[in-house]
């Protein structure tokens, strides 16, 4: 397995509760390197557009709000299998369903109020990060 990066977002629950570096930490010890990151304030816009693939679900006004509801900080993680293995260390989406030692399991509230977003797919994580950098922020 190569090199990959992918998309991932520390959720306005845990930046509001300042979980954002006991966060990086559990994916720097899984071996994901942090090669970009920003701290932002989402706009109703932009969270409706990130989460569009959700637009039919009945969570997806609440999912909305939610994330505009704190700043949230956007990063690429880059590593050997990065999607799969920030997936593996974010935990099942249901803090309740989430394996021990997770992010999820440590730090997530609810299935909505869950800490953390990864890309699901390398065609995601492309988009994903596309979405919120830019080439001269992604060198190196
Ligand atoms: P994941 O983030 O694990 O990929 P999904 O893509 O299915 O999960 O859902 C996107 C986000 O929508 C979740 O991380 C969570 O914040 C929210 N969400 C998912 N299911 C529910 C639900 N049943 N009720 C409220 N919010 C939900
Ligand atoms: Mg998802």
């Amino acid at each position: 397995m190569a090199i990959q990066r992918t998309f991932s977002i520390i959720k306005p629950d845990a930046t509001k509760r300042n979980l954002t570096g006991k966060i990086i930490a559990k994916f720097e010890e899984a071996g994901l390197r942090v090669v970009a990151s920003k701290r932002i304030q989402l706009s109703l816009a932009q969270a409706q557009a990130f989460y569009a693939v959700h637009k039919e679900r009945p969570f997806y006004d609440e999912l909305c709000e939610y994330m505009i509801s704190e700043p949230v900080v956007v990063q690429v993680l880059e590593g050997e299998n990065a999607i799969a293995k920030n997936r593996e260390v974010m935990g099942a989406t249901n803090p309740a369903d989430a394996a021990e030692g997770t992010i999820r399991k440590e730090f997530a509230l609810s299935v909505g109020e869950n800490s953390v977003h990864g890309s699901d797919a390398p065609e995601t994580a492309a988009e994903e990060i596309a979405f919120f950098f830019s080439g001269i922020e992604l060198v190196g």
